[in-house]
């Protein structure tokens, strides 16, 4: 990884503001799918669990609701990258991801002619994978 150890900071930075960002906004829209989902159905009174934002998911077929978690896996898994130190390194041929595209999509997995070749080899986005 040829990145500063300041350019990693203030990828980090960006990254965790716009963490922060999707975050509260995922939970603002999940509230109110399911305030709108359950509402229907039992009259307005949503029990107030501890679900986390995936169980709430799970019956809800929100698109936007889902890119913004997509972005957020994405994101998360930027930052677990930068500590275990293959943040920069793209995913497909393993050379360093131009910073310019870094500072663009910090959260990018792959070089940009990996990306690509991924997109065309996908059509569809990235679905989560455990
Ligand atoms: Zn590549």
């Amino acid at each position: 990884m040829s990145l500063s150890k300041k350019e990693l900071e203030t990828l980090k930075r960006q990254i965790e503001a716009r963490r922060a960002a999707l975050q509260a906004e995922v939970h603002a829209d999940a509230e109110k799918a399911r305030g709108e989902s359950y509402g229907e159905l039992s009259g307005g009174v949503a029990d107030e669990g501890d679900e986390s934002v995936a169980d709430l998911l799970a019956d809800i077929d929100n698109a936007e609701l889902s890119r913004d978690l997509t972005e957020l896996r994405a994101l998360e898994a930027a930052l677990e990258r930068m500590a275990d130190g293959s943040y920069g390194s793209c995913a497909g041929c393993g050379l360093d991801i131009d910073l310019q595209r870094l500072k663009v999509e910090p959260a990018a997995l792959r070089c940009i002619a990996c990306q690509r070749v991924h997109e065309k080899t996908f059509a569809q986005p990235d679905r989560p994978r455990l």
